[in-house]
């Protein structure tokens, strides 16, 4: 099985019933969708082809929304500007009038209290750079230092500024309230810059009685100063490489991926690396070698899942994108991890007794873990401690938490009835096991659950062979 888990942004290359379920045949694992672009009639419509094309083709299968979060944009502009360095230019708010020649209003009018003389403001992406002169109460005078035109709604980062936008705007709520009332499996949290800002969206999903678990997409130097407390906070992180890459200085980008993936591992939440994995694979039928290596480097650093985002949005080859990172994936395992996992945090009886769980598989040879998990919880802690040569097999009575399992390195969820007796239970996982090919004849498994005797409960470990 390939451990690491693949993740696709839906749009129009990839959101027909047949492009669905031609992903999920080339192994996706949970698709995206980007709230930035996804109407919500759109959202209503997919979210019922994916159910349907996981249940046609009977695999597991989670969905992520993704809010478009505090972006500060610019407004509309009549033509491009085409700009150049020296040119003065000025981003104003509230709808002031400028004197100069190069203007355009931008959607926060918070914008001229946190910015300061002497902080850069990029625009587009990153492309056009530009350095703060003098601001008023409506107006941020700039100078340009790089070439490059000027379209309406351009995304505007500012690297190092701490932006004093609400976590959550109005369409992230209602975008949230659509997600639940769909039933999606995850929400992403665009722009997070504290703790406090995910747990701000925990709240908002548990007043509207969701159990969708959170992903705090780390984009700026804010967050980056902030992660352990995020990691802490969050349900799982997403190092967002395309806006972190703008808002950090570029060489940094690979000692942050390394960091945060570290700290995730370490303190038991699953991490995804995002954006431009295949960015050539938009147009090309074939990636570029840099990006295998950078494809393979996350696999060995035991990154969770990966993501494509334009790869399968919008580009001509979604599956084949998909059959790229599977094959990757399952090569660079083989050749073994980073291993931070012998860093993980052992702080309770039950990562205790996991982690001689995971030792034991570890030192077996042909094994697998088989864990019965009402909540998940243990099924993430197994999946923390990394096993080196065991997949991981998760049992859970509902639903919901399987599809939530769908995210977890090297874990495979199927949905369980827990009888009382658990020795019935089992019985029925190992035929399943048996009966879909995932284990064979004299394997060993490592059996890890949670037991009841009154009042007490304690996590069992023991050896089973099928037979
Ligand atoms: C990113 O910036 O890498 C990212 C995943 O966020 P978005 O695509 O929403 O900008």
């Amino acid at each position: 099985m390939r451990k690491t888990k693949i993740i696709c942004t839906l749009g129009p290359a990839s959101d027909s019933m047949e492009k669905i379920e031609a992903l999920l045949a080339a192994g996706a694992n949970i698709f995206r969708l980007n709230m930035s672009h996804a109407p919500h009639e759109w959202v209503r419509d997919v979210v019922k082809r994916i159910r349907a094309a996981a249940r046609a083709k009977n695999v597991n299968c989670g969905i992520l929304l993704d809010t478009q979060g505090p972006a500060i944009r610019t407004g509309n502009l009549s033509a491009k500007l085409n700009l150049k360095p020296g040119d003065i230019f000025e981003f104003t708010v509230r709808g002031a009038r400028s004197e100069e020649e190069y203007s355009v209003d931008v959607n926060y009018d918070g914008l001229v209290n946190d910015i300061h003389v002497g902080d850069t403001v990029l625009v587009d992406n990153g492309v056009l750079h530009m350095k703060v002169l003098e601001k008023d109460q409506n107006r941020v005078r700039c100078e340009v230092l790089t070439e490059g035109s000027l379209g309406s709604k351009r995304h505007i980062n500012l690297p190092g500024v701490k932006v004093n936008l609400p976590p959550l705007t109005e369409k992230d709520h209602e975008d949230i309230r659509l997600g639940v009332e769909v039933g999606v499996d995850f929400v992403a949290l665009s722009f997070c810059r504290e703790a406090a800002d995910i747990l701000e969206l925990k709240r908002v999903l548990q007043s509207l009685g969701s159990k969708a678990r959170t992903v705090a997409k780390i984009e700026d130097q804010n967050a980056v100063k902030f992660i352990k407390d995020i990691v802490i906070a969050s349900d799982s992180i997403m190092i967002a490489r395309g806006d972190l890459g703008i808002e950090c200085r570029m060489e940094e980008l690979p000692i942050i991926q390394r960091r945060i993936i570290k700290k995730c591992i370490q303190i038991g939440r699953p991490v995804i690396v995002a954006t431009h994995m295949l960015e050539s694979m938009i147009e090309n039928p074939v990636p570029t070698r840099a990006e295998i290596t950078d494809v393979a480097n996350a696999v060995f650093e035991e990154a969770d899942a990966v993501m494509l985002s334009g790869e399968t949005a919008t580009g001509k080859y979604p599956a084949a994108c998909v059959e790229v990172l599977d094959r990757v994936a399952r090569r660079i395992a083989l050749s073994g991890g980073a291993g931070y996992a012998a860093e993980a945090i052992v702080d309770t009886q039950r990562k205790k007794t996991v982690l001689a769980a995971v030792k034991l598989a570890n030192s077996l040879e042909n094994s697998s873990i088989v864990v019965f998990t009402r909540h998940g919880e243990m099924a993430d802690t197994v999946a923390r401690f990394r096993p080196t040569r065991s997949t991981i097999f998760a049992f859970a009575p509902s639903e919901e938490v399987v599809r939530h399992l769908s995210l977890n390195w090297c874990t495979h969820a199927l949905r369980l009835d827990f009888h009382t007796d658990p020795e019935e239970t089992f019985a029925e996982a190992e035929k399943e096991l048996v009966k879909r090919g995932l284990v064979s004849s004299g394997e060993k498994l490592i059996v890890l659950r949670e037991l009841f005797e009154g009042e007490e409960h304690f996590e069992s470990i023991q050896i089973r062979t099928v037979p």
